[in-house]
């Protein structure tokens, strides 16, 4: 074919009427389409990069995240709340554009205090199961400074690449929720003299990660050693939640409450208050005093409680979450074929029962176990088609039995 008759396959332009005409194998694309198609495929990566477009879109607002939750954990609904707003900031912050250079938005960690049993890990399931993102409980006693004995604790993103079957860019966007930070708070009968392996040292190595840093992360786990492989993971964008008991923050709180009410002519706050109604007026301060070191505080920004449950939320607990424990026992029965009914009341006795044994939310599980292990072992297979747990029955049921010891083991 002579020069003159060429054209460009995409537009038709000759060849005379172009720049020029790159051939192909079979085809020819002229300078103006190029350039053309150059324009398309750098607005298409464009949209690409600015997930924050895309993604944000994607992004649930606080009252769905807060609606998602109320689906699972009864009551606490300050914690939810707050939680739900830190959620939505933190994954608004990592949608942001990169090369932004607009103001940075800082990372939102957050640490929860209230008693054990009263839905904190409860609430980082909930969030991860909801963002479809990975989550590793880790227990903050088990860890050490690097050199002594325990976990090192670069282990806890060694969970969370697992939680994330070794997808680095899902663990880089995961949660790790820190159960009993508490536990490792300073020791003040433990002068700077001898090391504070469990406590001071763990935070401070805790620390870095919730900065966000690269970290060598050994992919099974244990010691790090030399000639192990690692992997490296961002820290940057990992939401840490904590989680701790702190007993005995109410004596700290209230004496601050009463220090500051000093001149203020409030005898009000003297009054002894209940310990939920104290936990409400929690600062970082009475954490630190508590023993937590405060660049610790600082990388925990958000700080929230969970109250005690009462009978109430107990009741609710047993027969409204989506997967409440009641709603899990008739299924496991109707699998067999077997209809499951509680009574109102028998319901009522499983929590005076829980409360009385100060077992909490934990306890309902433990209580409902005793009651149905004999009828989960004898009814399959039997000709019995209909269960009726009455109150009687519970009573006859747990006779003897004594809870105390599910008190450490929950
Ligand atoms: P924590 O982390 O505060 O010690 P968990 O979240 O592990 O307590 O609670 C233990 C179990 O008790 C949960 O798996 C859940 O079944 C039940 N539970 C505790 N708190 C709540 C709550 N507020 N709403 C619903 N279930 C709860």
């Amino acid at each position: 074919m002579s020069e003159e008759r060429l054209s460009c396959s995409f537009c038709g332009l000759n060849k005379l009427q172009t720049k020029i005409l790159v051939a192909g194998q079979d085809a020819h694309i002229c300078d103006q389409c190029i350039e053309q198609a150059f324009s398309i495929l750098n607005h298409q990566n464009k949209s690409n990069d600015s997930s924050i477009n895309i993604e944000k879109s994607d992004l649930i607002n606080p009252k769905e995240i807060k609606q998602y939750l109320d689906d699972y954990v009864i009551g606490q609904d300050y914690s939810k709340k707050v939680i739900s707003v830190c959620v939505y900031n933190h994954y608004k912050r990592i949608y942001q554009k990169i090369n932004d250079d607009s103001i940075e938005i800082e990372k939102s960690n957050v640490i929860m205090v209230g008693p054990t049993g009263t839905g904190k890990t409860l609430i980082a399931k909930t969030i991860s199961k909801m963002l479809e993102v990975p989550l590793a409980i880790v227990d903050a006693t088990v860890l050490t400074e690097a050199g002594y004995v325990g976990e090192d604790v670069e282990n806890i993103l060694t969970r969370l690449l697992q939680a994330s079957d070794y997808n680095i860019e899902k663990a880089e966007k995961g949660i790790i929720f820190i159960d009993e930070i508490d536990k490792i708070s300073r020791k003040n009968d433990n002068p700077s003299i001898t090391r504070d392996v469990s406590g001071e040292g763990v935070q401070q190595a805790l620390l870095k990660l919730m900065e966000g840093t690269v970290v060598n992360v050994p992919p099974k786990g244990g010691r790090k050693h030399p000639d192990q492989n690692f992997i490296k993971l961002n820290t940057s964008n990992i939401l840490f939640i904590a989680g701790g008991a702190f007993d005995g923050i109410e004596k700290i709180i209230s004496k601050r409450l009463n220090m500051n009410a000093v001149g203020f002519k409030n005898s009000k706050l003297k009054s002894v208050v209940r310990s939920n109604q104290i936990v409400k007026n929690i600062i970082p301060n009475d954490l630190k005093d508590f023993g937590l070191i405060p660049e610790i505080l600082g990388r925990l920004p958000i700080l929230t409680y969970m109250l005690d449950l009462d009978s109430k939320d107990l009741r609710q607990i047993l027969t409204q979450p989506k997967n409440a424990l009641i709603k899990q026992y008739f299924k496991l029965f109707e699998i067999d074929g077997i209809k499951l009914t509680f009574d109102d009341d028998a319901l009522d006795y499983i929590v005076e029962k829980a409360l009385e044994f100060k077992l909490g939310a934990r306890g309902l599980r433990s209580i409902c176990e005793s009651i149905l292990i004999d009828d989960m072992f004898n009814l399959p297979g039997s000709k019995i088609k209909i269960l009726q747990v009455t109150k009687s029955y519970i009573k006859k049921k747990l006779d003897g039995i004594s809870f105390s010891g599910l008190k450490e083991a929950s």
